[in-house]
């Protein structure tokens, strides 16, 4: 399957529509979740297109992880969590919804479901989450 531009995450990587981002650098960007799972719900993208997985290449992959290590560490701390699920998803058939290469970094806590997929999350609550977020990986 060939990669399509038109993605969102595609747009939001050239600023055509808004994201709010916890942490970037040259190769991947962090932002948060518009309908969140969890509090504190990440999504790690590569700055390059691939569409998931299956066609990214081993330099793409290395650093979406290594982001992502990095965001796990700061929702733990600022979620006060007790661990943190990383969920991928690989075409329609694998969970896939949008089609540019991305990890969900999920802060978790004992006994707490995550949330149903497909809820729009409140944009100031996000916004909250997101500013410590990035206070954690500032500390
Ligand atoms: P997946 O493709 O792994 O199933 O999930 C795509 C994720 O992107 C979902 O968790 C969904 O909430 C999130 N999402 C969809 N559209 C947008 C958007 O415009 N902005 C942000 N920040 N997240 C989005």
């Amino acid at each position: 399957m060939a990669y399509d531009p038109d993605n969102i995450f595609a747009k939001i990587l050239r600023g055509e529509i808004p994201a709010t981002s916890v942490y970037e650098d040259a190769q991947t960007l962090a932002f948060m979740d518009i309908m969140p799972r969890a509090d504190g719900h990440v999504l790690v993208i590569p700055k390059t297109p691939c569409r998931n997985l299956l066609d990214a290449s081993p330099d793409q992959l290395a650093a979406v992880m290594a982001t992502a290590q990095r965001v796990a560490r700061a929702v733990m701390q600022a979620f006060d969590a007790g661990g943190v699920t990383v969920q991928q998803f690989n075409e329609t058939a694998g969970g896939q919804e949008v089609f540019h290469l991305h990890l969900h970094v999920l802060p978790r806590h004992d006994g707490v479901a995550l949330r149903a997929p497909g809820q729009m999350g409140d944009m100031e609550v996000i916004a909250g989450h997101a500013e410590r977020i990035r206070a954690a990986l500032a500390g």
